[in-house]
């Protein structure tokens, strides 16, 4: 099967936001074997986007448009789309209730636009969105199936995910089965990792080998298609042969879940909570543990001691500490981690303090970070030297705090 993608939008092609619903949805179709032979962007315009589909269609098995959906006046996709194909566009009524409650529940009035939102195309597959109110659609007309999703990208990529893909594996021409696997990547850049793989990425369709550079973390998805899921596993097996090899040391896991869940279900499983005082992430730390679903078993609190003296006040840090060390030392994160691990009556502490930037601080240059880590009596406090802008120097500190506890 191959493919082209449609992105629709005049901010696309102004220039005022990048296309990465195309680059998702390149990598995510790659996964499933489809080959991607080529990407447009249009803008919100009637006549332009009935003639790129024309075209599309001409050459591709499968046409996926993204954009439009919604209920202003710009969003064309699904009326371009119902003329084109020559059937009507009528209510979704699972959709239409689920529009009609959202507006209640807010009390405000359901406008004939938004009313458009529950539309879909006559004798088509409705794509639900789990995270907007536009539904999709998917049908397949003359031999080419269409597939309209979304623009916003959390909607465009949950709807793919949960609607899509299967819409895809049910429908693709061949009668194969994909199966993948997920290789999990720390301590290395996604340019190097890819670099050590190069040749096996390059020379090989099946399995198809994407890496994708992930928060904290670099992940490579192996997917391979076969006619029996044994066999396609054994294509896999060869293949995590040759990645492990060339790259095995740098590999801490494999499998779906990601770096910050995986540290918590370690804690978790060994019984352990932790706290967490934090400086320059300014709760960042925190904040991704909260982020995961039953965080609330393994992440105690913590608190956000930003000033030398919320250091002192906050936790407890020793004035003469600052006074011969400074804050930016492993003196202060390490009695910042033991103090926060005490305080919470947690089994482990961990502290983040260093030079977010643009300035230095203390005679140190930006993304001079120390990483405190108590456990039970024990307390170790770890050097970082990162590098770029004051986000990322933020970013990268909190990874590497998880990586840590990974360790
Ligand atoms: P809405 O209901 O929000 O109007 P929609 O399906 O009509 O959704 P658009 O109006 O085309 O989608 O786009 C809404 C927003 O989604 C854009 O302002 C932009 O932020 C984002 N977006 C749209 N297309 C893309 C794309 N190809 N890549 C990344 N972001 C996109
Ligand atoms: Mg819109």
């Amino acid at each position: 099967m191959n493919a082209e993608i449609i992105a629709v939008g005049s901010e696309l092609l102004l220039g005022q936001i990048a296309n990465t619903n195309g680059q998702h949805l390149s990598k995510e179709l790659a996964a499933l074997g489809i080959s991607i032979f080529r990407h447009t962007v249009i803008g919100d315009n009637t006549a332009r986007l009935h003639e790129a589909i024309t075209e599309a269609e001409k050459r591709a098995d499968l046409v996926v448009l993204t954009g439009g959906l919604g209920p202003t006046e710009d969003d064309l996709t699904k009326d371009v789309a119902a003329e084109h194909a020559g059937r009507k566009l009528i209510e979704h009524p699972p959709s239409m209730k689920s529009l009609t409650l959202f507006f209640e529940e807010r009390g405000m009035a359901l406008t004939e636009a938004n009313k458009r939102q529950a539309l879909y195309l006559e004798d088509s597959c409705v794509l639900e969105n789990h995270n907007g109110l536009a539904c999709g659609v998917a049908f397949k007309q003359n031999d080419t199936h269409y597939m309209l999703l979304p623009g916003p990208p959390h909607e465009m990529k949950m709807m793919f995910e949960k609607e899509g893909k299967p819409y895809l594996l049910k429908n693709r021409k061949e009668n194969k089965v994909i199966e993948s696997k997920i290789f999990r990547f720390t301590e290395i850049g996604e340019s190097t990792l890819e670099a050590k793989l190069k040749d096996i990425i390059g020379f090989q369709s099946n399995p198809t080998i994407a890496p994708l550079a992930s928060e904290g973390e670099v992940i490579i998805r192996v997917t391979a298609a076969a006619s029996t899921a044994e066999e396609a596993d054994k294509l896999i097996a060869a293949t995590e042969q040759q990645i492990l090899e060339r790259a095995g040391e740098y590999c801490y896991a494999v499998g779906e879940k990601p770096l910050i869940e995986l540290t918590l279900d370690r804690l978790r499983e060994s019984g352990k909570t932790i706290a967490a005082a934090e400086s320059l992430t300014g709760g960042w730390f925190a904040k991704k543990a909260i982020d995961v679903e039953g965080a609330s078993a393994v992440f105690a609190g913590g608190a956000v001691a930003y000033s030398a003296s919320a250091k002192e006040q906050l936790l407890g840090v020793k004035a003469e500490t600052i006074a011969s060390y400074g804050t930016v030392s492993r003196e202060c994160a390490e009695e910042m981690a033991v103090n926060v691990k005490d305080y919470m009556q947690a089994d482990v502490g961990i502290s983040f303090t260093g030079v977010a930037g643009p300035d230095p601080l203390e005679g140190h240059p930006p993304g001079t970070v120390w990483i405190g880590l108590a456990v039970d009596n024990e307390v170790k406090a770890f050097p970082l030297e990162l590098r770029g802008s004051r986000k990322l120097i933020r970013h990268s500190a909190v990874f590497h705090g998880y990586r840590l506890l990974w360790k």
